[in-house]
């Protein structure tokens, strides 16, 4: 059986603006395969956050090649890319970007109303179950302003979760927490993790690094180094 959920080969991504040409990620190759939990670490600057953008196909590399479930999705037409990313992607923001006009139950609902193969009924079902998962079922009817941090960002992880998306994309997600409130998210990032999530993480912080199975370090645009680590059973 094929195990590989992604595969990108000689990826680069050079940004244009007026004249000076950046090289935010020079030939990246490397593959993820289901239900790996990797964290990405390196300086301010050095790719992470590109590198995400372009796994999470809100935007597409210079050159190069990405693979995602055996499908090339490289140069595939923006529709295309949009209806994949909303089936396939679930994405985590360091700020947790939740719209303060929609309740708890309709932030996570919103992804997906975009999906045409699903019902308002499955709809429903899904967010129910994401909303359980995070432990946020009791706040369903709360506004964004009305959480604490913590709450916001598990909210916002049942949100990229309710459409049991392949995989699971997160950009500093612990980066607004304090210790306590960042603890938790990591904690349900680990449960997702041992349910089968595939998990793909951008951390700064050498503690949420040690939680992964997988440590890849990149520096300026590449990636220095990729150790997968052993663990006992807990
Ligand atoms: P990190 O997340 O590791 O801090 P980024 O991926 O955000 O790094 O940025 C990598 C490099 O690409 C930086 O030099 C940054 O200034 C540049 N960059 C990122 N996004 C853009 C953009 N939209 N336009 C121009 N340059 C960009
Ligand atoms: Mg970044």
């Amino acid at each position: 059986m094929n195990n590989t959920l992604i595969t990108l080969e000689n990826l680069q991504k050079i940004f244009l603006t007026e004249e000076v040409a950046t090289h935010a990620l020079s030939d990246i190759s490397l593959t993820i395969n289901k239900g790996e939990y990797v964290s990405i670490s390196g300086p301010s600057g050095c790719g992470k956050s590109t590198l995400l953008s372009l796994l999470g196909l809100l935007d597409t590399a210079s050159s190069g090649k990405y693979k995602l479930a055996n499908q090339d999705v490289s140069n595939i037409p923006k529709r295309e890319r949009a209806r994949i990313r909303n089936q396939e992607i679930g994405f985590i923001f360091q700020s947790f970007n939740l719209i303060s006009d929609l309740d708890v139950e309709e932030n996570v609902e919103l992804p997906l109303t975009y999906r045409s193969d699903l019902n308002k009924t499955q709809r429903k079902q899904l967010v129910k179950e994401a909303l359980a998962k995070v432990d946020m079922a009791h706040r369903s009817k709360h506004y964004p302003a009305q959480l604490s941090g913590g709450q916001q960002q598990r909210v916002a992880v049942a949100r990229a979760i309710a459409g049991r998306p392949s995989i699971l994309l997160a950009d500093e997600p612990t980066g607004n927490l304090d210790t306590k409130n960042a603890e938790a998210v990591m904690d349900l990032l680990d449960k997702l993790h041992a349910e089968g999530a595939t998990i793909c993480m951008v951390t700064h912080d050498p503690r949420s690094a040690e939680r992964s199975q997988r440590k890849i370090d990149v520096l300026d645009g590449r990636v220095v180094s990729d150790k997968t680590v052993k663990r006992g059973q807990v």
